[in-house]
């Protein structure tokens, strides 16, 4: 069975001591929750802060982006492994809005995936189509040309630190969610698409997390489908009320 993983997405949301009042009034939230990981994806000069701040508690810390260079002349880059020493476990790569706003293609992702996992990370690497894609009858394509290219040339070791999030373009930050059964539509594309790439049993294993207007009100019918493993949450992330709700998918 794979274990469940909602995670935040902050986006350029809070301050350090936003951020810590944050991750205080969620640890004693969700410390009860078990069956799930859990994880919070924030602005880059809040995770040493909130890392130091969630550790021995089971919230996971990441970035929201990284560069495939250790180190080097990339002003305002951040090397994986300065995310590690920050106290970070995960990173997110090839969201939509690094797509849109900040030039990120497939090829920068698998770059940028690969160097993260070479640090220790785990990688969530997003995906999705537009509403214009999706009109446009693209969805399949558009969704296999993230993965398949974001993913190419990975080894099964590095499949084991893979999160795929299938985010619709148009379903973030929208109020549009993607009904159950959209959502399931694609995440089996994704799962086959897997299969086909890595071989069944990777494919099984990796978890395909839904993302585009989450909140507590529908994460749990989105959560009841066969291949949606978990949640890539922004707004409804950003208050811990809300944020352990969605943790709490299940009760
Ligand atoms: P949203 O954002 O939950 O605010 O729609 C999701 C995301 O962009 O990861």
């Amino acid at each position: 069975m794979r274990r469940p993983f909602i995670c935040g997405n902050w986006k350029m949301y809070k301050t350090v001591s936003e951020a810590l009042a944050f991750i205080n009034e969620a640890k004693g939230l969700v410390a009860d929750a078990k069956d799930v990981d859990i994880g919070i994806g924030a602005p880059a000069t809040t995770l040493k802060s909130i890392a130091d701040a969630a550790k021995g508690s089971n919230i996971m810390i990441g970035g929201e982006n990284c560069h495939w260079e250790k180190e080097g002349a990339f002003t305002g880059e951040i090397a994986p492994g300065m995310l590690v020493e920050a106290g970070c476990d995960f990173v997110i790569i090839g969201h939509s809005e690094r797509r849109q706003y900040f030039g990120e293609t497939n090829e920068t992702c698998n770059k940028k995936a690969k160097a993260a996992i070479a640090a220790g990370l785990t990688v969530i690497l997003c995906c999705g189509e537009t509403l214009e894609e999706r009109e446009a009858g693209k969805t399949t394509a558009v969704v296999t040309d993230h993965v398949k290219n974001g993913l190419a040339g990975f080894s099964p070791e590095e499949m084991k630190k893979i999160v795929i999030a299938y985010e619709p373009v148009w379903a973030i930050g929208t109020g549009k969610t993607a009904t159950p059964d959209q959502a399931q539509e694609v995440h089996a594309v994704i799962r086959n698409l897997l299969v086909e790439m890595f071989g069944k049993d990777i494919a099984e294993a990796t978890r395909i997390q839904y993302g585009g207007s989450v909140k507590p009100e529908n994460v749990k019918e989105i959560m009841s489908k066969p291949d949606v493993d978990g949640a890539l949450v922004g707004g409804a992330s950003l208050k811990a009320d809300s944020f352990a709700q969605l943790v709490h998918f299940n009760k």
